[in-house]
């Protein structure tokens, strides 16, 4: 079935404990179709400025990545991000965020891309996320992604989104910062409250825990002994999960355990090197 992904593609740099990269390309809609490629068909919706490298086009070429959302506009920045990783590679701060472009106007979702069953709304302002969602004739599922930014400047435009999605996949500290709680599963039920059927809270290397109203699923992190930068692996966990999801055509809770077990995989190999080189050496 079709996976559609709207979000951020962008540049960032990376500083870890042992080395800084510069101009590396990222952004949330970029690493998740890296990584749901390796299992489904996507199509991809963003916006990046006329100063994007030249070879982002090559970077998906011999991929099943359908680029004609991607627009690249005429007069406009592309956007970029700063973040640091701690000691503890589990924690990490943004530096800088420079929105540019994602700050104007969104790219139309392509006629063509309308029919999507799965739909991944990966982190950007959270009515932007819901402006996508109005475009979308028939959809099986929608998943949505946040981050402490929004949760900071768009809490009750968020807190709208996620009234409008089957689910939602985050990081336990954002689980907490949307709700003061303390604790992940409150947190998580908290969450449900909002609308959403499931909360996926994504724990870093202890793994991903399935909150629904009658279920709680805990499954580990792939063990991985060469983390080299972290970045992105919420959005390659959030793409192989997506894509099992469209490729078996289901959305039921055994379907999401499986599902989660993908992306797991998938993210254990995107962090053993900075942005997206892992996943597409495959
Ligand atoms: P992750 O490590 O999975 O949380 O994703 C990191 C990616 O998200 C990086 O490649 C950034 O370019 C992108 N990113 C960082 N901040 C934001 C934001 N506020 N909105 C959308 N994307 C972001």
């Amino acid at each position: 079935m079709p996976l559609l992904v709207t979000g951020t593609v962008g540049i960032d740099t990376v500083e870890t404990p042992l080395k800084r990269v510069d101009d590396i390309l990222g952004g949330s809609a970029f690493h998740f179709a890296i990584a749901a490629s390796l299992v489904a068909p996507v199509r991809l919706v963003a916006a990046v400025g006329e100063d994007f490298p030249p070879d982002l086009k090559k970077f998906f070429d011999g991929s099943p990545i359908d680029t004609t959302g991607l627009e690249i506009r005429r007069g406009s920045k592309t956007f970029r991000w700063h973040g640091k990783y701690f000691d503890d590679m589990n924690q990490r701060e943004s530096i800088r965020t420079d929105l540019n472009v994602i700050a104007e106007t969104p790219p139309p979702i392509p006629d063509g891309f309308r029919d999507s069953e799965y739909v991944f709304l990966a982190n950007t302002h959270p009515d932007v996320q819901r402006g996508f969602i109005e475009q979308i004739r028939k959809p099986k599922l929608i998943v949505m992604d946040t981050m402490d930014l929004w949760i900071n400047i768009a809490r009750e435009e968020l807190i709208r989104t996620l009234g409008h999605v089957h689910g939602v996949v985050m990081n336990d500290s954002e689980t907490r910062l949307l709700t003061n709680l303390r604790d992940i599963i409150p947190s998580a039920r908290a969450i449900l409250e909002f609308g959403p059927q499931f909360v996926v809270v994504k724990r870093g290397e202890h793994g991903a825990t399935l909150v629904t109203r009658d279920e709680l699923v805990a499954l580990p992190a792939y063990p991985t002994t060469t983390v080299v930068d972290p970045t992105g692996a919420g959005d390659s966990f959030a793409g192989g999960m997506m894509a099992y999801l469209a490729s078996v055509n289901r959305t039921d809770t055994a379907a999401l355990k499986a599902a989660m077990a993908h992306g797991a995989c998938i993210a254990s190999i995107c962090i053993e090197d900075f942005s997206s080189f892992a996943l597409k050496r495959g």
